[in-house]
């Protein structure tokens, strides 16, 4: 079932996110291409992986040691006869009667007959004898035949996002070609009259434009391809030129600044003019309460318009132009529908509990995700919070590795407590 979304003005956290899911759901899966096992790393998979056979393919031995008749060893030290050596790849081909060993190396295949394998520290040979110390149970040491997964079972879905583990799954069942989903394109339009680009050098009341840069990065590093777009003055004419240019060649079209109440913030008027609709003009969040989301018309010359979750419009994000904010609305509020966009189902940012390091004393009214490093060994976890100039600055959020989540209510949180931390 899907969701009629409606447009809405300033959301809570809550319910900005599900909005987000609610959109994501109704994307249709976009194309999809075969390429090379490697070249499918980091891709989003279009198609199920399913075993070629039993695996393991034979019962396959866990341990260097002998393979035996655990019965055999129902008195101890027991001594039996070695009759021959398997080794992974070559097996010994005979049966292993009672009272008979087979001297057997990790990674080959249990002989008929044997029903388990004793490890060679417990064992001492002398010839063709073996001396043995420990019992064994029947099956110990031995993954039995298509115990992992049977011939046919799907071993991956379609839409998980590949990762090594993966990619030895693949190759595992002789997949040397696999079918991945396109990258979604998605067009960064930066917007601000004080914004010069990196081959200028900024006047003293200019600074450069790292808002693309980062938003580029993000976009790559969760599977889709960018575009940047040049800077757009706060002037919607020339806005709406360069939002009707990134429609033509996206599947999603993503601004920085000019979202918030200023009188150059023009941004959400020159979507609406371009028939734009708007499913939350704000979030109570901070950093980032301006954040817009949307969807416009997609412009007949998109071929892939069909991507979006009705065919003829292509989801948008205003993002307020603090770099903090981009950050953290890209994490929050980009990211899930980049990833249903490139055919993946949107996962959230994984949570952890962590101890506080010092007292942290806000406002309430806002669900804040503030710039944090999460430390401290293996147990025990801390998180401190980056102290930072405000959404501006970009060292903090350079420093930070996951975000301190503070909930509406709180207004003070004593060092020590075990808060919630979201980790990028
Ligand atoms: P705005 O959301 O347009 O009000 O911008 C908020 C703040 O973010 C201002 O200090 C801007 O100068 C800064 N900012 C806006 N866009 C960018 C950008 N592309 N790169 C770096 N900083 C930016
Ligand atoms: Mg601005």
């Amino acid at each position: 079932m899907t969701t009629v979304l409606q447009p809405a003005g300033v959301l809570s956290f809550e319910q900005a996110y599900q909005t987000i899911l609610d959109y994501s759901r109704g994307i249709r899966p976009p194309q999809t291409e075969e390429v090379p096992l490697l070249g499918a790393l980091g891709r989003v998979l279009a198609e199920p992986v399913k075993a070629d056979r039993d695996f393991p393919p034979f019962p396959r031995v866990t341990r260097d040691g002998y393979a035996v008749h655990a019965a055999d060893l129902a008195s101890l030290p027991a001594t039996l006869r070695v009759i021959g050596q398997a080794k992974a790849g070559s097996g010994f081909t005979g049966t292993v009667e009672r009272g008979q060993a087979v001297e057997i190396m990790t990674g080959a295949a249990l002989p008929a007959g044997a029903d388990a394998v004793v490890m060679v520290e417990y064992t001492e040979q002398d010839n063709d004898r073996v001396t043995i110390d420990r019992a064994v149970k029947a099956g110990e040491n031995v993954v039995p035949a298509g115990a992992e997964a049977s011939a046919g079972q799907e071993l991956l879905s379609p839409g998980q996002r590949i990762r090594p583990a993966h990619i030895a799954m693949a190759a595992a069942v002789g997949k040397r070609r696999v079918r991945v989903y396109r990258k979604p394109r998605v067009a960064i339009l930066a917007t601000g009259d004080e914004l010069v680009d990196l081959a200028e050098v900024p006047g003293p009341e200019q600074i450069r434009n790292s808002n693309s840069y980062s938003l580029s990065a993000h976009i790559t590093e969760h599977g889709g391809e960018p575009l940047q777009l040049p800077v757009a003055p706060d002037e919607e004419r020339k806005l709406s030129t360069l939002i009707h240019a990134g429609l033509e060649q996206s599947d999603m079209l993503v601004l920085s600044g000019g979202v918030s109440m200023g009188k150059f913030d023009l941004v959400e008027k020159a979507l609406s003019s371009m028939g734009a609709s708007f499913f939350f003009t704000g979030a109570q969040i901070q950093p980032g309460k301006p954040v817009v989301f949307g969807a416009i018309p997609a412009p007949s010359a998109n071929s892939s318009a069909s991507f979006a979750a009705t065919p003829a419009t292509m989801p948008l994000f205003g993002l307020p132009g603090n770099p903090v904010s981009v950050m953290v609305t890209f994490d929050l509020f980009v990211r899930p529908v980049l990833q249903a966009l490139g055919g993946a189902s949107p996962v959230r940012l994984p949570a952890a509990k962590a101890r506080l390091a010092s007292d942290f004393k806000t406002k309430t009214g806002l669900t804040r995700f503030l710039p944090a490093l999460l430390k401290g060994g293996l147990y025990g976890p801390e998180v401190e919070v980056i102290s930072w100039q405000g959404s501006g600055d970009l060292l903090a959020s350079a420093r930070a590795n996951c975000y301190l989540v503070v909930p509406p209510d709180r207004e003070a949180i004593p060092a020590g407590e075990m808060v919630s931390v979201l980790i990028r």
